[in-house]
């Protein structure tokens, strides 16, 4: 009778690890295509896990900080708030979102100021003023739309501005999901205008 709980528990052991296993598989696996774009567009590796505490998902270069998670969450919020008050109800779950933390390309602007940003392909830039010849510095970028998922520069300071790029990618995002018209209006910032899109 010892010997069949014991074999029973081994038994149970053995499945309950087995579905944690099936769970964790399916959920890298979406997450390994993000991960993917994301090192496809940065050249940079995500070692670091994270979540915020308010359950948005984090992927960066190094470990981020409690201030760094905070100032994720702080910017979703008010990201929310805008969309609630224009009506938006898809998309408002910090658990939405996967953010990307990158190494910055630059970390002060031509005007000298703090400014850690990327560099991306210039694609639909070419040629305009943000054209660095190939590429220009983005204080953050898009990756994905199903998964919800964009990607900002490391800051050691002014997590005001990070605050800021969240609610800002987060924008074009919760357009796409609530009202693609005026996401398409405005998801290409080369025929001018910019951020906040939402008031
Ligand atoms: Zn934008």
């Amino acid at each position: 009778m010892k010997k069949l709980k014991t074999l029973l528990r081994i038994v149970s052991m053995f499945v309950f690890s087995f579905m944690i296993y099936q769970t964790a598989e399916a959920q890298s696996r979406a997450d390994r295509a993000l991960i993917n774009q994301a090192v496809r567009i940065t050249k940079d590796n995500f070692s670091f896990a994270a979540q915020t505490p308010k359950g948005a998902r984090v992927y960066a270069v190094s470990q981020p900080n409690a201030r760094m998670l905070d100032a994720i969450d702080n910017g979703l919020t008010d990201l929310f708030a805008v969309a609630q008050k224009n009506n938006y109800q898809r998309q408002l779950n910090y658990s939405d979102y996967t953010i990307f933390i990158a190494k910055a390309d630059r970390t002060t602007n031509s005007d000298k100021n703090y400014s850690p940003d990327i560099a991306v392909g210039s694609a639909q830039y070419a040629g305009s003023v943000y054209d660095q010849g190939g590429f220009v510095y983005a204080a953050g970028m898009v990756l994905a739309y199903n998964p919800c998922a964009f990607v900002f520069a490391e800051h050691t300071k002014d997590f005001q501005r990070v605050s800021e790029i969240v609610r800002y990618e987060g924008e074009h995002l919760i357009l796409y999901h609530n009202d693609r018209q005026l996401y398409k209006k405005t998801a290409d910032h080369s025929q001018g205008g910019g951020h906040p899109i939402l008031k």
